[in-house]
C-alpha cells in the first residue's frame, strides 16, 4: 500500500462526525426510488485519481445520491457529468462518463477530492465538520506534494477549507489571504525547497464556480467556462501543452 492508499483507506473508515455518519447511513438505507436496487456506499468517499497527480480538483463534499451511493467522487450525479465531461474534453480523463466505481474512468495526472468526505444534509457541512475533516486533506496534500503543481478549487466553501490545509501541508499563504473568485489565479511559493524531484515546487491555485446543478442549470458556470479554467490549470501543471515543462 502506498501512502495515498493508506490515507484513502483511513478516510473510508472514518466516523469522526456523528451527524454525518447518521445522515450518510440513513440516506443509504432509505435510498432514492430511482436507485432502489443499488447498495449505497454510505461511507466517507476518498479522493479519486493517481498518486502522482500534478493537478488536484477540490470540490465541497460528496452528494447524497452521487458519491455517497457509488463510493467515488463526483460519480453518479449531474455535477460529475459536467466535471468529467470537461476533463475528458481537455484530454485529462479517458472518458466522459462517470456512473459507477467500476465504469473504467481513469484520470490522467489529475486527482479529485473534497475537504469534507461525507455527504452532508443539504450539501452544507458545519464549520466543525469541515475542521474535523481537514487532517485528511492535509495528509492528501502532503502525499501529493512531490508532483502537485496546480489546484482547481470549485466554489468558495472549498477555497476557504483548502487554504489552511495548504498552509499546514507546506505552502504558506500570502497575507491578506487570497479571496475566492471565478477565474482567480494565485501562486503559492514554497519556502522550504519543496519535496519534489524536479522543476519548480510552487503551487498555483485556480478559482472556479462549483459544478453544482444550481450553477450549471442557470448558466452561471457554462461548460466553456469550466473547460477554460481546467485547460489553464492543466497547462500550469504541465499536463497540457503551453505551460510548464511536461515531466510525465
Ligand atoms: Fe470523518 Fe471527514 Fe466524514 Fe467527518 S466528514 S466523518 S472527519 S471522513
Amino acid at each position: 500500500m502506498d501512502e495515498l492508499e493508506r490515507i484513502d483507506a483511513g478516510v473510508a473508515g472514518c466516523r469522526a462526525c456523528p451527524r454525518l455518519v447518521e445522515w450518510r447511513e440513513r440516506v443509504g438505507r432509505e435510498k432514492r426510488a430511482a436507485f432502489a436496487d443499488w447498495e449505497y456506499w454510505a461511507r466517507p468517499v476518498p479522493g479519486f485519481g493517481p498518486p502522482d497527480a500534478r493537478l488536484l480538483v477540490v470540490g465541497l463534499a460528496p452528494a447524497a445520491h452521487g458519491g455517497n451511493r457509488t463510493g467515488r467522487m463526483f460519480t453518479g450525479d449531474r455535477s460529475g457529468d459536467v466535471l468529467y465531461a470537461a476533463l475528458h474534453a481537455t484530454g485529462m480523463a479517458n472518458q466522459a462518463e462517470s456512473v459507477s466505481a467500476g465504469d473504467g474512468l481513469r484520470l490522467l495526472g489529475v486527482r479529485v477530492t473534497a475537504p469534507v468526505h461525507c455527504a452532508p444534509p443539504e450539501n452544507k457541512p458545519t464549520p466543525a465538520e469541515r475542521d474535523a475533516c481537514r487532517p485528511w486533506l492535509v495528509a492528501e496534500l502532503r502525499a501529493l506534494r512531490p508532483t502537485l503543481r496546480a489546484v482547481v478549487v470549485l466554489g468558495a466553501f472549498g477555497w476557504q477549507a483548502l487554504l489552511p490545509a495548504l498552509s499546514e501541508a507546506g505552502w504558506p499563504l500570502p497575507r491578506p489571504r487570497p479571496a475566492f473568485a471565478h477565474g482567480s489565479r494565485v501562486r503559492l511559493p514554497t519556502t522550504d525547497g519543496g519535496a519534489g524531484t524536479s522543476g519548480s515546487e510552487d503551487l498555483t491555485l485556480f478559482g472556479c464556480y462549483h459544478v453544482s446543478q444550481r450553477n450549471t442549470f442557470t448558466g452561471r458556470l457554462t461548460p466553456e467556462m469550466l473547460r477554460g479554467v481546467l485547460e489553464e490549470a492543466g497547462r500550469e501543471a504541465g499536463l497540457l501543452g503551453g505551460g510548464r515543462e511536461t515531466e510525465l
